[in-house]
């Protein structure tokens, strides 16, 4: 079995999304959006795709395409080492669009065995809970603009079912300077409205002090927090031993630093933080957090996935409970998170009354693509 044709292309649709200037969503008015689209086929005609994710359109055609044609799909592994020695030199060939590369190889090997993906990847779990990800806090009113206001979403969010929920809290430019005191007050509120029996987790500013995220992490801890991530830069990995070691509050991370598994490893030695954190789409896909999930399971850490990717619910069907939740999200009062996007026909990820997510059983990655839309809005 060989790749005979590479074709990455974007796909027309109305976005109701908006990113700010540092580049977080909030809803907005429609308006024109492309998303990036893979087509990877082989020469028995399997093909296999991915969809979104920031990948490069540009790059998968110039660099990942020529590379690929006449490779053996269930070669994989030898594919992504070399596609990501090849990151060194080509900068815009970023993690997210090896992911996007690597999420098409798994798909095809699914497609190909008549299995879904994480049983190829050995199989554990067949569902998985999910917490619910609030999204970045903004001004909108009816939107997450006060404490009130994401306590009052969350209360809404225990009425659909979830057992856990996410708070990400405000950020510039929404506001002009980050406030602690703010993010405190926004979570006790929740902690009110939700009760002692749903985990919490806070996400919030990525570029806090030391002292401003010790200051959030106590009273974390206090409000029963499962956890908080990246609350200072993450390049700092000092600041993050600091923390973990003045703090009761579990830290989760690395994130959003680059360096896969190795960076994830030295983040270990250090101590630098209670709970590891990667996800297939800012970690160079699911051939890449495979090696961090038995990194972490080697340790007797547990590993939390970032992102609603489909990718990450593969993996977690291949891993213990030391993965724990799903992230869903980004969800926000105004915006539909239940609603296919159009280039879907159904979601991958809908959640039952119970709170658990069932990973895709579809031979390969179980994407239910509407073509029609895709074939005629390509560009
Ligand atoms: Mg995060």
């Amino acid at each position: 079995m060989k790749i005979v044709k590479v074709e990455a292309k974007n796909i027309r649709y109305q976005s109701v999304m908006v990113r700010d200037g540092e580049g977080h969503s909030h809803p907005g008015k429609p308006h024109d959006a492309k998303v990036g689209f893979l087509t990877i086929t082989c020469d028995d005609g399997t093909e296999g795709h991915a969809v979104g994710g920031n990948m490069m359109v540009d790059v998968l055609n110039r660099v990942v395409g020529p590379a690929l044609i006449g490779e053996d799909p269930f070669m994989h592994e030898r594919i992504w080492q070399r596609m990501r020695t090849w990151q060194r030199l080509h900068s815009d060939f970023t993690d997210r669009t090896l992911c996007a590369m690597d999420l098409a190889l798994w798909d095809i090997c699914g497609k190909k065995c008549g299995q879904p993906v994480y049983k190829l990847l050995g199989g554990y779990r067949d569902k998985v809970p999910a917490y619910g990800s609030i999204m970045v806090g903004d001004d909108i009113k009816g939107g997450l603009d006060t404490p009130e206001a994401y306590a009052d979403f969350a209360k809404k969010l225990v009425g659909m079912g979830y057992k856990a929920i996410k708070l990400h809290t405000w950020m510039p430019p929404i506001i002009p300077e980050p406030d602690p005191k703010m993010d405190v007050r926004a979570c006790q509120a929740v902690r009110e409205a939700v009760g002692p029996d749903i985990e919490l987790m806070l996400d919030p500013y990525h570029d806090y002090t030391r002292q401003q995220a010790l200051y959030i992490a106590d009273a974390l801890a206090e409000l029963d927090f499962l956890w908080m991530e990246e609350p200072m830069d993450e390049h700092s990995m000092s600041s993050y031993v600091w923390l973990t070691s003045n703090t009761p509050l579990q830290i989760c991370g690395p994130e959003t630093m680059e360096g896969k598994n190795r960076m994830r490893a030295e983040w270990i030695k250090a101590d630098a933080a209670d709970i590891g954190r990667a996800g297939t789409e800012v970690t160079g896909g699911i051939t890449s957090v495979i090696k961090s999930v038995h990194l972490y399971e080697s340790f007797g850490m547990s590993l939390e996935l970032h992102g609603n990717t489909i990718g990450n619910l593969h993996v977690l069907g291949a891993m213990g409970i030391d993965g724990k939740y799903y992230e869903r999200g980004l969800l926000h009062p105004m915006l539909d998170y239940e609603t296919p996007k159009p280039w879907f026909k159904t979601i991958y990820d809908p959640m039952d009354s119970d709170g658990n997510v069932k990973i895709p059983d579809q031979p390969g990655l179980g994407w239910d693509f509407d073509f029609d839309y895709i074939n005629s809005n390509l560009c």
